[in-house]
């Protein structure tokens, strides 16, 4: 098997006051003992300035023991921010950016800052991505949480519903339409925001919708764990969803609405979880993924495509259950192989 590229990783990143957990070093090790063998970070601007934010990540990059590389985000609008972008593209190679619709007052851009950013990415050929949350309506969802005393891990996804997502993930669409350039959509975590993937894609329109291992495999329920601990380490942005969502995304995986599959690997420690134990939106959003993200990919959807190919053909093909037999020794033989690596 090849080595996996995970296109989506945050290592060693300042957010929320903390920074997260894995470093270059730890985190590409863990990539590696699952399969990885590169990975495509995101460099985030310091206060603003995207070059000196290139060159911190730079830096944090010199540990590393594989392949990796950059996407840059951009977090505000001005004169500098473009030619810091025509600068990375040109002399760094870096061909994509990362707006957030979300994080009010930290990394959330203006709808006209995203239109300015996407006309940049247009008129270098790089391609503009999006963080798809309305981050205004993610801050009223959370004042409506603590008004109604829910203070906890669950309080999370329920500030930042599905609804949210499929509207920002909408509105970032239509914008990229207007301006005409392609647009990639991070993190599809819901039905909702895949929803308008498949329709713009299907209208011939060039978007790639991006799923992330959690959020194929996983749904909401230990959001509610009653250990703080458990339930805290669940906590990224947007949320891992109810049960529901992760079937429609496996299923627009199989069929190529959905192409590639991340993580978003972002850990914080118990430690660092816990300063959100008496307020969920002080929990540090982000969960690990890039050492389990070719295993569950398997699992979530070899197996899956192979039973439904089974179902099919069985009564017509015997010979199929011999073939099955040997393919089913084969994924035990490699998942009792990952665990003796883990
Ligand atoms: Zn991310």
């Amino acid at each position: 098997m090849p080595g996996g590229i995970d296109p989506h990783t945050h290592m060693e990143m300042p957010f929320m006051g903390q920074e997260s957990i894995d470093d270059f070093f730890s985190g590409q090790g863990a990539a590696l003992a699952g399969g990885t063998t590169m990975h495509i970070d995101f460099a985030l601007p310091v206060d603003g300035d995207l070059a000196a934010g290139y060159q911190a990540w730079e830096k944090k990059a010199e540990k590393s023991c594989m392949d990796y590389g950059f996407h840059m985000a951009v977090t505000k609008w001005n004169d500098d921010v473009a030619k810091d972008m025509e600068w990375l593209v040109k002399e760094k190679g870096i061909n994509s950016f990362k707006f957030f619709m979300a994080y009010k007052g930290a990394l959330m851009v203006t709808d006209e800052e995203l239109i300015q950013g996407f006309k940049k990415c247009k008129e270098l050929g790089a391609l503009p991505q999006v963080h798809a949350e309305n981050g205004d309506g993610v801050v009223e969802g959370q004042t409506r949480m603590i008004e109604l005393g829910i203070t906890g891990p669950e309080g999370h996804p329920l500030s930042r519903p599905p609804v949210l997502e499929g509207e920002a993930t909408a509105r970032a669409i239509r914008l990229a339409k207007f301006v005409n350039t392609p647009l990639y959509v991070v993190h599809v975590m819901s039905i909702d925001a895949l929803d308008e993937v498949s329709r713009a894609r299907h209208s011939g329109q060039r978007v790639i919708g991006e799923p992330v291992a959690s959020g194929l495999a996983l749904d909401d329920s230990k959001l509610w764990d009653p250990d703080f601990k458990i339930a805290a380490q669940y906590v990224m942005s947007p949320p891992i969803r109810a049960a529901g969502h992760s079937q429609a995304l496996q299923a627009a995986l199989s069929s190529g609405v959905l192409q590639l599959v991340a993580t978003d690997h972002c850990p914080f420690n118990s430690t660092q979880k816990a300063l959100g134990k008496y307020d969920f939106r002080k929990i540090p959003n982000g969960v690990n993924g890039v050492e389990e993200r070719m295993h569950i990919v398997w699992d979530t959807m070899v197996v899956l495509v192979f039973l439904h190919f089974h179902s099919r053909l069985r009564h017509f093909l015997p010979i199929l259950q011999t073939f099955e037999y040997l393919c089913f020794s084969f994924i035990f033989r490699f998942r009792e192989m990952s665990r003796l690596v883990h």
